[in-house]
């Protein structure tokens, strides 16, 4: 990780897939990208992929992931929450320096369905304005929906922000196993009949970082090709928000909680891809007092969420 990223270029593994174009998409209005849940035109050429990872930073995996996509030369982008890049704005600047995508994905990953239509917004909002704070400068108008959860209202707040919404094509499902075989299966797998699509990872999970690696060869043989995704101009945020983020009021200690209290899978194989560092420490960040600001404890059951997505909700208890 402490590779530059003309460094870390120069040092591409042999055979490595790289990165074969980089998009720029057009945000304005509002385009919803991804065929899991919506049609529209297709971006992507037969045999591309992008990739795409959601939830972090994470202090030790977050690091990992970076380092085996430098070593292949691929690019991706970051679907990051806002309350956790304040915690980590370390990671957040390190994975634009290396020339990743840095985009955002609320700011504690709330179901935005189960929110008012203003509470969605301020989720949406404090996500974008703290992810700006963490990494000294705007991040990509780019959202993808917690839980892929998808209201109208945030459509629309959306729409008329300018943002893009990625949705999917390809699931890894690696929230739901500890194994990397299984993780490069699932991808593979789907990527045999869609021939092409947008893949979600979550760099929370120790599953992607111990499969990254393989999967990349594995696409690199399959003949697959890496397209990475970049804004025309950066996120232009909201004042109100700017100042809410920044304003210091309560400590509290919310990204250095560990990973096996967010994740669905136990912990065992996680010690397995760490880098042996000692524990993270825990960082204090500043939320905002406001009144309506969201509070990073969604400890109250979640109603009402797609099948099959249980999980995701167990791999947020905890903050
Ligand atoms: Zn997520």
């Amino acid at each position: 990780m402490a590779l530059s990223a003309g460094h870390a270029f120069a040092q591409c593994a042999p055979g490595a897939i790289g990165t074969s174009r980089h998009l720029q998409i057009d945000t304005t209005g509002g385009p919803k990208l991804g065929h899991l849940q919506y049609p529209g035109p297709e971006l992507l050429k037969p045999g591309e992929v992008v990739l795409t990872f959601d939830d972090g930073p994470h202090r030790q995996l977050t690091p990992v992931i970076l380092d085996i996509l430098a070593q292949h030369c691929a690019k991706a982008t970051f679907f990051m929450v806002g309350q956790r890049a304040m915690g980590y704005s370390d990671l957040v600047r390190e994975v634009a320096r290396q020339g990743h995508t840095v985009a955002t994905h609320t700011w504690s990953h709330p179901n935005l369905k189960q929110k008012s239509p203003d509470g969605a917004v301020a989720e949406i909002e404090l996500g974008i304005s703290a992810i700006q704070k963490a990494l000294g400068g705007p991040a990509a108008p780019f959202f993808r929906f917690p839980y892929l959860s998808d209201p109208q209202h945030a459509i629309a707040h959306l729409k008329r922000r300018n943002t893009a919404m990625l949705s999917i094509d390809v699931d890894s499902y690696d929230f739901r196993t500890r194994s990397p075989t299984v993780v490069i299966r699932n991808v593979m797998g789907q990527l045999k009949s869609k021939g092409r699509g947008i893949i979600l990872f979550h760099d929370i999970q120790p599953s992607t970082a111990g499969a990254l690696g393989a999967l990349l060869s594995d696409l690199k043989a399959g003949g697959y090709r890496v397209v990475h995704l970049v804004p025309q101009h950066g996120q232009v945020t909201i004042a109100d928000y700017d100042q809410r983020v920044g304003v210091p009021s309560r400590s509290i200690a919310a990204a250095g909680i560990p990973v096996r209290q967010r994740s669905a899978v136990a912990p065992a194989w996680e010690q397995r891809v760490l880098p042996v560092v000692p524990p993270p420490p825990r960082i204090a960040v500043a939320i905002p007092e406001a009144q309506n600001a969201p509070r990073p404890a969604p400890e109250r059951p979640v109603r009402e969420r797609p099948a099959g997505e249980d999980w995701r909700r167990d791999a947020f208890r905890g903050w």
